[in-house]
């Protein structure tokens, strides 16, 4: 028996991956999502997401997951509750190695739906309360924090931004920065400084979350006088950074100096037939709304690029392939599939 080729292989499991693959499977491609041990992304550490448009009355997060996995699986989307541990994009069809396993995945394309992770202190308190207080998405959550008192932990924009997004609901906030300087932009952090709600702790770490079942307190140690003391507050919110979860795929895809895939032409990356979706390339919105619409966006595109394929007598020779496109004029290949689009 011929081996088998999959037309798309999705990899990762948040919004991204799973309405990429809603979209893929629907349109009839033969779709196959690598989950990931942790699958549903950084929704399964959400509590109620009430962001999310049909969701009404609101939603937990690991619910609306299942959610995701259903519908995209009511098309024929296969699920592998794996992780990748080794792709190959320089041949194609295109390898993926799922851990442990010898022989490879072959894929006519992939998409790469991996995410990002917040980063975080590594405190206890912070991973034992983590949806109950503990957040790293103003945003999703700045809203169950009305007039209560909040600490937002870093000193670039992302901890700017997440205590403005706070400062709409919480009665108090606190950033607490490790120094006495701030990476973030001089806009932001004026923004900030100007803001009646906000106040500052510098040169300030700190040392844990506090409480049984919910965020009580935060217990800070000033960096120059070693003072340590105990901070109540309702919510903590780590803005220290996120971390694209992009290791797998260095060197073989264009990324950004903070490793974020690079979307050359609308999703595709620089590897024809490798398109990414979510948060994995975006570090601006970062929002399950957005990153589901671009899961559909990477399956349209895939869908687009395979069709093309069908069509190029040449298809399976990817040097002769990438060679001749990239004589072409940047976003040609999709302008050229306008007029084919497929109804979805
Ligand atoms: P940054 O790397 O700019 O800032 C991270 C901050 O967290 C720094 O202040 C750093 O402190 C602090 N930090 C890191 N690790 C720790 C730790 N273990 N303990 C305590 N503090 C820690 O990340 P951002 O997410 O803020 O920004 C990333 C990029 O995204 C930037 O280019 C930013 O401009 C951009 N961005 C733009 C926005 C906008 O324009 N609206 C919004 C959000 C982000 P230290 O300074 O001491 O190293």
């Amino acid at each position: 028996m011929a081996e088998k080729i999959y037309d798309t292989v999705i990899i990762g499991s948040g919004p991204a991956g799973y309405t990429a693959a809603l979209y893929a499977s629907r349109a009839n491609l033969d779709t196959l999502v690598f989950q990931g041990f942790e699958s549903g992304g950084q929704l399964m550490l959400t509590s109620d997401v009430e962001n999310y448009p049909g969701y009404r009355d609101g939603v937990v997060g690991p619910d609306m997951m299942d959610d995701f996995e259903a519908q995209a699986a009511r098309f024929g989307a296969e699920m592998r509750p794996d992780n990748v541990e080794r792709v190959d994009f320089l041949t194609r069809p295109f390898r993926l190695w799922a851990e442990d396993e010898e022989e490879p995945v072959l894929a006519k394309s992939v998409i790469i739906a991996t995410g990002a992770k917040a980063r975080w202190l590594g405190l206890e308190g912070e991973q034992r309360l983590m949806g109950r207080g503990v957040s790293g998405c103003a945003t999703c959550d700045g809203f169950f924090f009305k007039d209560k008192k909040v600490a937002v932990v870093g000193g670039g924009d992302t901890a700017m931004e997440e205590a403005l997004v706070l400062s709409k609901y919480a009665g108090e906030v606190v950033l607490i920065h490790r120094r006495d300087q701030f990476r973030a932009s001089k806009i932001m952090l004026a923004r900030a400084r100007n803001n009646p709600k906000i106040t500052f702790i510098t040169d300030t770490v700190v040392e844990d979350v506090l409480g049984e079942t919910s965020v009580e307190g935060v217990r800070t140690k000033n960096l120059k006088t070693g003072d340590v003391e105990d901070l109540a507050v309702d919510g903590f919110f780590a803005a220290i950074g996120h971390e694209p979860a992009t290791s797998l795929f260095k060197g073989l895809v264009d990324m950004d100096a903070e490793g974020y895939v690079i979307q050359r032409e609308h999703t595709m990356t620089s590897v024809p037939g490798v398109f990414a979706a979510g948060d994995v390339s975006d570090k601006r919105y970062r929002q399950a709304v957005t990153a589901a619409g671009d899961g559909c966006r990477a399956a349209i595109d895939a869908e687009r690029w395979l069709d093309e394929q069908g069509e190029a007598d040449h298809a399976e020779d990817p040097g002769v392939w990438v060679a001749e496109k990239d004589q072409e004029p940047a976003g040609s290949w999709t302008e050229d599939r306008e007029a084919s689009a497929p109804t979805l």
